[in-house]
C-alpha cells in the first residue's frame, strides 16, 4: 500500500519498515476489533486521565530538565491542565458527537433519509515539536481516541526526557496496538511522515511541514498540519496602553516566546511607542524581577535555538535597530540559556529578525499612523497562525476581523483562545491546514460518511427508462424546484 521511494538508504529502508510493522499491527487490530464505543472510548480517555495525573510531577520535572529550566507553574498549565481539560470536554460530550446527524432530505427523494455517521479513520499519525512537549503530543491524541482510532506518536527529539516518559506512561496504559510512541530525530521524523497512516498531524515549523506534506503525499495521506509564523499584535489609538502592555508583555514572555501563537511583533500608535516600552519595561520587571535562578523564566530550549535567538538581535541591531534588554537585576544569565526580553525599535523587513518566525522573547515594534497601513502590511506577509487587535473602536475592531486573515484571532488579549475548545485552532496558508480541538479534533479524526437510506416505500424506480411522457414530467418539476 506505502509507496516506497527509491533513492532511501538501507538504514532509513529498516527505519521505514519497523514503522510499518507497527502501522500494520495498529491497522489490522483495527480491522479486527472494529470502531470502539463510546464506553471503550471513554475508558481510553479515562485511562489517559489517569496517567496524567499519576505522571504530572515527572512530567513538570523532565520537561524542566529538557529546558534547563522551565516554569513548574507554566507546564502546569499549559501542559496538565490544557491535556486535562480536552480530556474532560470530550468525554462529556462524546455521545453528542458520535451521534449520527441526520439531514434534511430533498422532497422527490423522501421519504428516503440522510444521515452523516462518524467512522474512524483507522491509524492516526502524529509528529509533536518540542515547545510544549506533552501538550502537543497529548492533546490531537485525545481527539483521535475519541473519534474511536489507533495512534503512532513521534515526540521530539529536543526534549528527550519528557518524549521518553510519554513513551514509558502511554506504553503503561495502552497496548501498543492502540497507542505506540515512537522516539528519534529527524530520519526518524522523516521516515514517520512516509507512512501510509489514514491522516497525519504534524505540528511545527512551515518548512519542515512542506517537506511532511511532500512525503504524505506519496500515499496520499490526508495531513493536518499546525504550523507558525509571524502573528502580529496591534494596539488602537484608543485603547488603555497599559493593559495592552501588560496582556502582549504575558504573551511574549510565557515559555520565554517558545510558544506558537506568541505574539511576534508589534504595531503601536506613532507618538504612543516610547510610552509603550516604558510599559513593557514596567510589566516585565514586575513578572520577572530577576532572571538567573528565577524558577519563574523559562530557559531557551537548546544551543542551536539559543544561538538563533542572538543572531536575529544581534543582525537586527547591525542593520540599525535600537536594541532594549531588560534585564532588572543586571544579571548575566546566557549560562543559564536564558535571554533576557528584549525590545527592539526602528526594524525595518531586511533585518532577519522581521523575515523570521522569532520564537523567543524578542519583541520588535513597529510606529503606524492609520491602521490601513497595518492591515495592508500584514496582507502582504505570509497569513499568520494568529493576530491580536487591541481596541474599543467597534469600526476599527471590524475592519482588522473582517480585512485580515490569520488562524485565530483573540481581540483585548492574547493567547486565549487556544484554551476555549470550543472553537478550532489551527492555521491558515502559511501558517497551517485544518483545525482541531474539541469537537473539530473529534470531526478531524472522523470520516463522516454520508449515508442515504432508502425506505420501504419509495418511487426510486419511477425515473427508470424507457423514458417517457412521465419523466418528461418529472424532469420538469425538478428543473423549477
Ligand atoms: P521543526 O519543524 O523545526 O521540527 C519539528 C520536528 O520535525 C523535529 O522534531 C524533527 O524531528 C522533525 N523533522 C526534521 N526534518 C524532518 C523531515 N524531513 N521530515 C519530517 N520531519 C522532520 O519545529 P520545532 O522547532 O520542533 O517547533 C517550532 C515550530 O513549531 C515553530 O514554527 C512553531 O510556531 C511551530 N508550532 C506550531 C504550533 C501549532 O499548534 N500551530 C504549536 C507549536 C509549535
Amino acid at each position: 500500500m506505502a509507496v516506497l521511494t527509491s533513492h532511501l538508504t538501507a538504514e532509513s529502508r529498516n527505519q521505514d519498515s519497523d514503522l510499518m510493522q507497527i502501522l500494520d499491527r495498529q491497522r489490522r487490530a483495527f480491522l479486527r476489533d472494529g470502531p470502539p464505543r463510546r464506553e471503550q472510548r471513554v475508558r481510553k480517555l479515562d485511562a489517559l486521565l489517569a496517567l496524567i495525573l499519576k505522571y504530572q510531577d515527572s512530567l513538570v520535572e523532565s520537561v524542566s530538565e529538557d529546558f534547563g529550566n522551565r516554569s513548574p507553574h507554566e507546564t502546569l498549565l499549559a501542559e496538565i491542565i490544557g491535556a486535562i481539560k480536552p480530556i474532560k470536554h470530550a468525554r462529556k460530550h462524546l455521545k453528542r458527537w458520535m451521534k449520527p446527524e441526520r439531514k434534511p432530505m430533498e422532497l422527490e427523494l423522501m421519504p428516503a433519509r440522510a444521515e452523516i455517521h462518524y467512522q474512524p479513520l483507522g491509524v492516526i499519525g502524529i509528529m509533536a515539536p518540542w515547545n510544549y512537549p506533552f501538550y502537543l503530543t497529548i492533546n490531537p491524541l485525545i481527539g483521535a481516541l475519541a473519534a474511536g482510532n489507533r495512534v503512532m506518536l513521534k515526540p521530539s527529539e529536543l526534549t528527550p526526557r519528557t518524549s521518553q516518559l510519554i513513551k514509558d506512561m502511554l506504553a503503561e496504559g495502552f497496548d501498543d496496538t492502540e497507542v505506540a510512541v515512537v522516539l528519534g530525530g529527524p530520519d526518524v521524523a522523516a521516515a514517520f511522515s512516509r507512512l501510509p497512516f489514514d491522516h497525519l498531524l504534524y505540528t511545527g515549523s512551515t518548512p519542515v511541514g512542506r517537506k511532511v506534506m511532500m512525503a504524505a503525499a506519496e500515499n496520499m495521506v490526508p495531513v493536518t498540519l499546525e504550523l507558525g509564523g509571524k502573528s502580529p499584535a496591534i494596539v488602537g489609538p484608543d485603547y488603555d496602553l497599559k493593559h495592552a502592555a501588560n496582556r502582549i508583555t504575558f504573551g511574549k514572555l510565557l515559555n520565554a516566546g517558545q510558544t506558537c501563537i506568541a505574539p511576534d511583533y508589534c504595531w503601536v500608535p506613532e507618538g504612543k511607542v516610547d510610552q509603550f516600552v516604558d510599559l513593557v519595561t514596567e510589566q516585565a520587571t514586575s513578572m520577572y524581577p530577576s532572571l538567573a535562578d528565577n524558577s519563574d523564566y523559562t530557559s531557551i530550549v537548546a544551543d542551536r535555538h539559543y544561538a538563533r535567538i542572538q543572531n536575529l538581535i544581534e543582525d537586527a541591531e547591525q542593520k540599525g535597530a535600537r536594541v532594549i534588554e531588560i534585564n532588572p537585576a543586571s544579571e548575566t544569565v546566557s549560562n543559564q540559556r536564558k535571554i533576557p526580553p528584549t525590545l527592539l525599535l526602528d526594524v525595518t523587513d531586511e533585518m532577519d529578525v522581521m523575515e523570521q518566525e522569532i520564537f523567543g522573547p524578542v519583541l520588535p515594534i513597529k510606529p503606524y499612523k492609520e491602521l490601513g497601513e497595518v492591515i495592508d502590511y500584514v496582507n502582504d506577509h505570509p497569513r499568520p497562525l494568529a493576530l491580536y487587535h487591541f481596541s474599543n473602536n467597534a469600526g476599527a475592531k471590524q475592519r482588522i476581523r473582517e480585512q485580515t486573515t490569520a488562524g485565530g484571532m483573540c481581540e483585548n488579549d492574547t493567547l486565549l483562545h487556544v484554551m476555549v475548545e470550543e472553537l478550532p485552532f489551527g492555521g491558515v496558508g502559511p501558517s497551517g491546514t485544518g483545525g482541531y480541538h474539541g469537537h473539530y479534533g473529534f470531526t478531524r479524526f472522523s470520516h463522516a460518511k454520508s449515508v442515504f437510506r432508502q425506505s420501504k416505500l419509495n418511487g426510486a424506480g419511477l425515473l427508470n427508462p424507457p423514458y417517457g411522457k412521465f419523466t418528461d414530467f418529472m424532469l420538469k418539476v425538478m428543473m423549477k424546484r
